[in-house]
């Protein structure tokens, strides 16, 4: 069939599988010339298919030569519909990896379920031995919780007042503003339920019981602060309530990995365009003003570079991996630096429909939306027919 972009919302029903495997491949081009990373053997990637998690398992392959488990939520092809990106990706990833004689397999499943967790488990158990890094980059609209059964929906939203700010439609390039009333104690308690720790906490739980962890094992899981344009409906509204007690979760897993020499960090990373970051009011605007800024500095970076700088310089470099004072690692350091800000800053002020395409890089934010499902991505000819049906090579 001949497969073109389909947007809802933000969100777009279609992806194509060369482009997905064209994206993938320039990942792995990237991280095969670097310097190799040495140090790990056996990684499982809970969220693998896209995004951070995507980019820690390919970093995890090219570059450290490593074994991975990737576990995702996505769909196969079906009928007339596409597969998801993700399941394009993974394809793409275990198709060089194979080539590149490293062991991956994939587990596709709800990760916040037992089944899955004990599935994977088993896997590791026959395939892997132990695992030296987990890798935990789940981003989710929703978890039913695996021992009460109850069902949470997380929200973005402030915490007790409104927040009204600039927003992109990053289709039509309309800037409007946004305005959010604030969450319910109950919607700030389901949304620390879908993206909090507790379900980072039961994987390394029931990995530790089963004994499917090395000594010496790293966990590392993923988080936001960013602006102060943003704090009001991210850092300090109810994904901020959530990114707090993964931090916290972070610190208790350190302490329980500590006694065989393992350890336990989440890594804030940099602002990105991902189908989760395009999602939240605001943060494509932010994000397109950000890329101007960067990419004019020279200093921006794609997920590939902030997870091979991640693996590279802190994870696995020379020496204790850096933290701040609240013991978090700071890859978005490029993001926050005050030069960076201060002229995001002073565009934000400027910032509406008739000029942001010249302000900001809003035009390198929508291409990039689209090539996350392997759309506008060179090379590739969406005119010809294309197989919709790619099968994932060692899907368990
Ligand atoms: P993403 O949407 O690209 O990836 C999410 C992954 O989670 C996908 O592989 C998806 O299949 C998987 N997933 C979702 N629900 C699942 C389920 N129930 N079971 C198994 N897998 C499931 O998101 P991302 O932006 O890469 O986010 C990953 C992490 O990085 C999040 O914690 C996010 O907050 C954090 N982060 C993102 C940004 C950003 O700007 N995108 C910045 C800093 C930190």
């Amino acid at each position: 069939m001949i497969i073109q972009p389909k947007t809802r919302g933000f969100i777009c029903t279609t992806a194509h599988p060369e482009g997905c495997a064209k994206q993938v491949q320039r990942q792995i081009d990237y991280v095969q010339a670097q310097p190799a990373i040495e140090g790990i053997q056996n990684v499982l990637v809970i969220g693998a298919s896209t995004g951070y998690g995507l980019a820690s398992r390919i970093v995890s392959s090219f570059a450290a030569g490593a074994n991975t488990i990737g576990v995702y939520f996505d769909k196969a092809a079906e009928g007339a519909r596409t597969a998801s990106a993700g399941w394009y990706n993974s394809a793409a990833f275990e198709q060089a990896a194979e080539q590149a004689g490293v062991k991956s397999y994939s587990i596709v499943g709800d990760a916040f379920s037992d089944e899955i967790k004990a599935k994977t488990i088993d896997l590791i158990r026959t395939e892997l031995g132990k695992i030296d890094l987990v890798v935990y980059s789940v981003a989710s609209p929703r978890r039913t919780h695996p021992k009460t059964g109850e069902s949470f929906a997380s929200v973005i939203k402030p915490i007790g007042e409104t927040y009204s700010n600039k927003t992109v439609n990053f289709h039509s390039g309309e800037v409007s503003t946004a305005v959010i009333e604030p969450a319910t104690e109950d919607e700030i308690r389901q949304t620390i339920a879908v993206m909090g720790g507790e379900d980072w906490q039961m994987w390394i739980d029931e990995l530790q019981k089963a004994g499917a962890l090395s000594d010496n094992a790293t966990t590392v899981a993923y988080s936001y602060i960013g602006p102060e344009i943003t704090h009001a409906v991210y850092r300090e509204g109810t994904i901020g309530k959530a990114k707090n007690d993964l931090e916290e979760t972070a610190q208790r897993l350190n302490t329980q990995l500590a006694a065989s020499g393992g350890r336990a960090y989440v890594s804030v990373n940099k602002a990105l365009v991902t189908q989760s970051s395009s999602a939240i009011p605001v943060v494509p605007l932010y994000i397109s003003a950000l890329y101007k800024v960067m990419k004019e500095k020279g200093i921006h970076e794609g997920c590939i570079e902030q997870m091979y700088r991640l693996f590279s310089d802190r994870l696995y470099g020379k020496g204790e991996t850096a933290v701040d004072e609240r013991g978090l690692i700071r890859v978005d350091d490029w993001e926050m630096r005050p030069e960076v800000q201060a002229e995001v800053t002073q565009l934000w002020a400027d910032l509406s429909t008739e000029n942001v395409y010249e302000l900001s890089d809003l035009e390198g934010y929508r291409r990039e939306f689209f090539q996350l499902f392997g759309f506008e991505t060179e090379g590739v000819d969406y005119e010809a027919e294309a197989n919709p049906e790619v099968n994932i090579p060692n899907l368990r």
